[in-house]
């Protein structure tokens, strides 16, 4: 069974220990030692990282009642009955210690605000999460939760360790319900908080610096709070001061004034796109009256044939309303895109043409579908480069058709 250091006094480091046994798993060399200060992990908290002797330790983990260090490589000195010295990488100790004490005043701090349960908890590289048993946390009660936490940070409060029997544990206001354990660990925030917790923790709650729930998403009946701590809080603050000056000048605006001129400016590209459209169905318009004017008979019918490039289905449906919008003639507009195109055909004859008699036939030489009403069919085809083909196998059915003497 492992001395742990890290559990008497988390401010120890560097240690010098004795190797009591090496072994091979997952292909990486495991040592474990007599005593560590490397913190293996539990509670949500990640394991520490560090080196053996220079060599890297890229995980501590327990295997049965002991912890080993999981080497990147093979370490040398690592032989039974050797001394070697052990680091912990400080920073990454640190950084989780902060989140972790951080965590232990948030959770009461909810307690507080609005009898709030943490049920668990989880520390990433990026936020700190803490899951709630309830559907959903007013922004009220969450505003009070940040200002309790944030004063006992200002505080400058102890971190107290209380080793103790079960029975003694009694005496604690515990904040939850303690593992089933005969000795117990209690970590106190002096006079805030109790918790049995056997993780790491900073000296004092002035370390742990700002606490600052960011959002919260319901999971499963109950709801998630995203926390940014310390000098993740800060530096967020720092990207979000640099984003409110950016947009600050983009705007040429002052903070304050950022969401009124966004929303201003959300309307006025909304009011354009619709005086756009507008225009476009006025263009479609226009062009559908040249196309007319310009269309070559076929038998005694005017027949207005338009490829167009990418111009919408707005435009061409716009074009295709307004050449039909006198009686006597045919039109077929093709709208090519990338790699598809879009097809209408329709005419204003009245009953003498019925398309559905026609045009289903000559779809499937263009690679086309669709479907329609005598009057009016459209639909789409898959390459591009077929357009013309079904353009032109349409004006040669209607050439029999209407040089045939019907209609
Ligand atoms: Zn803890």
């Amino acid at each position: 069974m492992t001395e742990k250091l890290y559990y008497e006094d988390a401010s120890t480091l560097d240690f010098e220990a004795v190797v009591v046994g090496t072994q091979t798993y997952d292909g990486r060399t495991e040592v474990e030692l007599d005593r560590t200060a490397f913190y293996p992990g539990g509670g949500g908290q990640p394991c520490d990282v560090g080196t053996l002797d220079g060599a890297r330790v890229v995980e501590t983990a327990w295997r049965g009642e002991s912890i080993v260090h999981v080497m990147e490589t093979g370490v040398d000195s690592a032989t039974v009955g050797s001394a070697v010295r052990g680091s912990v990488d400080p920073a990454h100790r640190r950084a989780f210690m902060v989140q972790h004490t951080g965590q232990h005043i948030f959770s009461q701090a909810l307690v507080q605000a609005g009898k709030l349960e943490t049920v668990s908890v989880h520390f990433g590289e990026e936020e700190t999460t803490i899951e709630l048993r309830a559907e959903e946390v007013p922004a009220t009660v969450l505003a009070e939760a940040e200002r309790i936490a944030n004063g006992v940070v200002t505080d400058n409060r102890r971190v107290l360790l209380h080793e103790v029997d079960r029975a003694e544990a009694s005496r604690f206001p515990l904040r939850r319900t303690p593992p089933d354990e005969q000795r117990l660990r209690i970590v106190e925030v002096e006079s805030f908080d109790w918790a049995a917790c056997g993780g790491v923790h900073v000296a004092r709650s002035g370390e742990v610096g700002l606490i600052k729930a960011i959002s919260q998403e319901k999971i499963r009946g109950r709801t998630r709070i995203h926390l940014l701590i310390g000098a993740r809080a800060f530096d967020d603050y720092r990207r979000k001061i640099s984003l409110c000056q950016a947009l600050g000048r983009a705007l040429t605006c002052g903070e304050e004034s950022i969401e009124q001129r966004v929303t201003e400016l959300i309307a006025c590209e909304r009011e354009e796109s619709r005086e756009l459209r507008r225009l476009r169905v006025a263009q479609a318009a226009a062009d559908a009256d040249d196309s007319v004017s310009a269309a070559p008979c076929i038998g005694a019918v005017p027949c207005v044939r338009r490829l167009f490039n990418a111009a919408g289905g707005e435009y061409l449906k716009a074009f295709v309303e307004k050449a039909l919008d006198a009686p006597g003639r045919v039109v077929i507009a093709i709208d090519r895109l990338d790699s598809s195109y879009q097809w209408i055909i329709g005419h204003s004859l009245g009953d003498s043409l019925d398309l559905r008699k026609i045009v289903p036939g000559l779809l499937a030489a263009a690679d086309a579908r669709g479907g329609g009403s005598p009057s009016r069919m459209q639909g789409v085809g898959a390459r591009a480069d077929d357009a013309a083909r079904l353009a032109d196998a349409v004006e040669a059915e209607l050439g029999r058709l209407f040089r045939g003497g019907t209609p």
